[in-house]
């Protein structure tokens, strides 16, 4: 069997890795470079700049590079063919670059994402996040325009940095789509840290160093030395060749079933460019569903369950439902603070919280919100408890090593 993947990302190459594997030919198109936005201009730009307390570009590039060097390797596979150049779709399983025709018994799209911007005056003045992770210096006022994950990521990042920070969100609450409870907390966690966060705000003009914006009917102006445009991506659909190939697509990204297939039989699309959840693991696991498929294997991946984390400081984590979306379910919530954990105490980390939703009559856990140090790592536990189906009385016989940050999830389980 042979199959073509489009797009070099975590969705792509980990699904050409997986199919290499189990004895599939692999052609994979790739226009940028390896590793995709994670690698290059997303995620692991973005985690080196955490772990820095001023912006190393050196350093970064040699993450960067370290990395690429892992998956050329991973690809170095007899099975794997590395095409470069920007892939066309024909219809059905056949594809074209620079002139030259590739066919396959099935097709993978995995072409991502890109900043989405606003249609206002001087939004191109804005840097995207791409820009934000070349700038060599630190501007002395930097102005964020959203208020979502990469807005308060580089909030926390260029805050600790040293510059005045401003967030404007458009929604009543940063995080808009978290549980309101956890997003609540962060913004006051993060306006404690010296950012100015602004909720309900109306961005309408960048002008020059002069960012305008409404609230409530008022106008107000706020002065920046750099402004970052992080209102959210759009998936990368136009020069796919999407209608000739006669695949379905709305704006907001390629339509998919359930196995990440397409209207076109053989032809699936995975991560950011179906719009969905627009994170590395789910493109890779939606990877490994298409291929599954593709094989006519199934497997037990939840797609419910997707834990997500956001490299603020704190950093927060989430697994499972929000309350917000547990309405209608009769559910027991249980929260614990870090202030009250030995490990986190002594560490000087106790500004954290955990919260855990769970069912009323079974004590099913339906979802875990940490704010804290390691919510990102400790998240996974969570996962597997949600996943499972685990109950509270069950969680909360599994002994806990002490002392960790792990016990405050446990102490949530306990208060549920
Ligand atoms: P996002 O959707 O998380 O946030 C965009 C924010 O901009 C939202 O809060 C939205 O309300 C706000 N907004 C929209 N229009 C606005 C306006 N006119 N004025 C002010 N605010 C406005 O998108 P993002 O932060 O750009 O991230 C893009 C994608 O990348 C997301 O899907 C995100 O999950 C993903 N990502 C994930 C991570 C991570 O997992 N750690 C890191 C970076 C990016």
């Amino acid at each position: 069997m042979k199959i073509i993947i489009i797009g070099a990302g975590p969705g792509g190459y980990e699904t050409a890795a997986e199919a290499a594997s189990r004895g599939i030919e692999v052609i994979l198109i790739s226009e940028g470079p390896l590793g995709g936005t994670c690698l290059n201009e997303g995620c692991i730009p973005t985690k080196a700049l955490c772990s820095m307390s001023s912006p190393d570009l050196e350093r970064k590039a040699e993450v960067i590079a370290q990395l690429q060097a892992g998956i050329a390797q991973l690809m170095r596979n007899k099975l794997i063919t590395m095409v470069q150049g920007r892939a066309k779709l024909l219809g059905g399983c056949n594809v074209e670059v620079d002139g030259i025709q590739y066919s396959a018994d099935a097709l993978i799209i995995a072409t991502g994402s890109v900043s989405a911007s606003l249609p206002i005056p001087g939004a191109a003045e804005a840097l995207d996040s791409t820009g934000m992770l070349n700038l060599d210096h630190v501007p002395s006022r930097l102005c964020v325009i959203g208020g979502g994950v990469i807005g308060l990521e580089f909030a926390s990042i260029y805050r600790k940095f040293g510059s005045e920070v401003t967030v404007l969100e458009f929604c009543p609450n940063v995080l808009p789509r978290f549980d309101i409870d956890l997003s609540k907390r962060l913004k006051a966690a993060l306006v404690r840290r010296g950012i100015v966060i602004e909720t309900s705000a109306r961005v309408t003009e960048i002008d020059g160093n002069t960012v305008r914006w409404t609230k409530n009917d008022k106008s107000f102006e706020t002065e920046a030395d750099c402004v970052l445009m992080a209102v959210g991506r759009r998936p990368n659909l136009g020069s796919l060749n999407l209608d000739e190939a006669g695949i379905d697509y709305t704006p907001k990204g390629i339509k998919v079933d359930a196995n990440m297939q397409t209207n076109v039989p053989g032809v699936y699309a995975i991560g950011d460019i179906t719009g969905g959840m627009m994170l590395a693991h789910v493109a890779s696991a939606q990877g490994r569903r298409a291929l599954n498929h593709i094989c006519g294997e199934q497997d037990g991946i939840d797609f419910s369950v997707v834990p997500a984390a956001v490299f603020t400081v704190p950093e927060v984590a989430t697994v499972g439902k929000t309350e917000e979306e547990c309405v209608g379910i009769e559910i027991k919530v249980g929260k614990a603070n870090y202030r009250a954990n030995g490990k986190a105490v002594a560490s000087g980390q106790s500004d954290g919280w955990c919260k855990v939703l769970a069912d009323k009559s079974s004590g099913r856990i339906l979802g875990v919100h940490i704010m804290g140090a390691h919510a990102s790592d400790i998240i996974h536990e969570a996962a597997v408890l949600v996943a499972l189906g685990v109950n509270t009385k069950n969680a909360r016989d599994i002994i806990h090593a002490h002392p960790t940050l792990s016990e405050v999830l446990l102490a949530a389980i306990a208060a549920a």
